[in-house]
């Protein structure tokens, strides 16, 4: 059978789904093209991560509806502190004092968490039920043809789809971005994040932790409340350690390990548990030359991967959705060809450089922090100390951390066309 849509999507994960769902809002028609069952995708076995959607991003999600889909499943950040390991001298952000940047109103959130499993039933259930979208999942791809005046996809059972734009939403792995010869900067950290949940005893407050050591940042996430009884608190901790030291945490028992998280919690959560069983990320960074190629653009990790240490990674993924949302919904408007060059170039140009902005300051971050000697832990304590007295630098760091700075699409305000 052969059927048209506006757009073809290969990839029907996080980016991919929002992708979607914000060219529907714009009134383009696509079809998304996932190998996984997606129904496999929700199991906490096979995603069992939390991740922070910055207070922009959690406005998108309003627009598109999802904020409904997610209610009760999320949990407000309120707070950040970041200090320099169990050091006294912290940067606060309090996202209830409001803001001049991006447009915030007074108690708004700077983020929210959601487990990664509700994130996606959110999303495939969204884009199910949405006439513009076709899901097909799992369908294999058996050839992509970019030609001059159109794209054609055939899947394995013989299906052809037409469209005049294919979207590489397929990951840090993209095959797209690969057949097309994009080039990608990329390399590898000698450092390896240990992702898990974790029950306490003593509340969080909605405050989120990032606490930096020289072997990497310590985050502790705000979730919602566990079912513990005697342990009745719960966050997410993404851990950064030496890559070659990962597999001997992990191998620890229970108990040994969380002496060990709990060695640089420093004891303020009380007592610990872990509430689901740890696993391991090996960290890297990539970003793709260019975001377009013929009739091709490239959105999320299929374009960028960076370290996890701002918790940006998703969010610079949902703000290509969001971009590349009212590029071509504008374009469809004029009647103009969606795969066009001068068209696509837009959205690569919009997003290339903000991307790279956000990559390059996340990964020299992660340098500055990394270094251990004793000059630069004083250098890095009276930088923390400066960032929290100076109010614009600190409005700065606000506005990065909400996912509100630079030229932001009409959906990260919270606006549905
Ligand atoms: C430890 C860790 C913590 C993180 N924490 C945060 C955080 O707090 N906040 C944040 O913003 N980000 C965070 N991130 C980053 C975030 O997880 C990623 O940026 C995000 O998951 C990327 O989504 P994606 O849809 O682009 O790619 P993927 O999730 O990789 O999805 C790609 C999809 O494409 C499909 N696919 C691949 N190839 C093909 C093909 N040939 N044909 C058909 N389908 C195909 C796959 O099946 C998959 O469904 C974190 C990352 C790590 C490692």
């Amino acid at each position: 059978m052969e059927t048209h849509s506006d757009a073809i999507i290969i990839g029907g994960g996080l980016v991919g789904m929002v992708t979607a769902l914000a060219l529907s809002a714009f009134g383009v028609r696509t079809t998304v093209i996932d190998a996984a069952d997606l129904e496999k995708t929700v199991s906490p076995d096979f995603d069992g991560r939390a991740t922070a959607i910055a207070s922009a991003s959690w406005r998108m999600f309003g627009a598109l509806g999802l904020a409904d889909r997610l209610q009760g499943l999320d949990c407000p950040i309120n707070e950040i502190r970041v200090t320099e390991g169990l050091r006294p001298q912290h940067l606060h952000f309090d996202g209830r004092a409001g803001g001049q940047d991006g447009g915030e109103a007074e108690g708004e959130p700077l983020g929210h968490m959601v487990e990664n499993r509700h994130l996606r039933r959110a999303l495939i259930d969204g884009g199910r039920q949405d006439a513009l979208i076709d899901v097909r999942a799992p369908a294999k791809v058996a050839r992509i043809e970019r030609g001059e005046h159109g794209v054609c996809v055939t899947l394995a059972d013989g299906d052809t789809i037409r469209a005049p734009l294919i979207i590489g939403a397929d990951g840090r792995r993209s095959k797209l971005r690969e057949d097309a010869g994009i080039r990608v900067a990329r390399w590898q950290y000698r450092q390896t994040a240990i992702v898990g949940m974790i029950d306490h005893e003593l509340p969080h407050n909605h405050v989120a932790f990032e606490l930096f050591y020289p072997s990497g940042p310590f985050a502790i996430l705000p979730m919602l409340d566990g079912e513990g009884q005697d342990l009745p608190h719960r966050s997410a901790i993404v851990w950064t350690v030496e890559g070659k030291h990962a597999s001997a945490y992990l191998d620890l028992p229970p108990r040994a390990l969380l002496a060990e998280m709990d060695k640089r919690i420093g004891g303020f959560l009380g007592e610990l548990r872990l509430a689901a069983e740890p696993s391991s990320y090996p960290l890297g960074f990539h970003h793709a030359a260019s975001y377009t190629a013929h009739r091709l653009a490239l959105v999320g990790d299929a374009a960028h991967g960076i370290h996890p240490i701002a918790g940006q990674g998703l969010n610079m993924g949902l703000r290509d959705a969001a971009a590349i949302g009212e590029v071509l919904g504008e374009a469809k408007r004029l009647g103009l060809d969606l795969g066009e060059e001068e068209v696509i170039s837009r959205y690569s140009r919009w997003r290339g450089l903000d991307n790279l902005a956000v990559a390059a300051s996340t990964d020299i971050l992660n340098r500055l922090f990394g270094l251990a000697p004793r000059p630069m832990q004083r250098l890095r304590a009276i930088g923390l100390g400066t960032v929290e007295r100076v109010a614009p630098l600190k409005s700065f760091f606000m506005t990065e951390a909400r996912g509100a700075s630079g030229d932001l699409p009409q959906l990260l305000r919270g606006d549905r066309p």
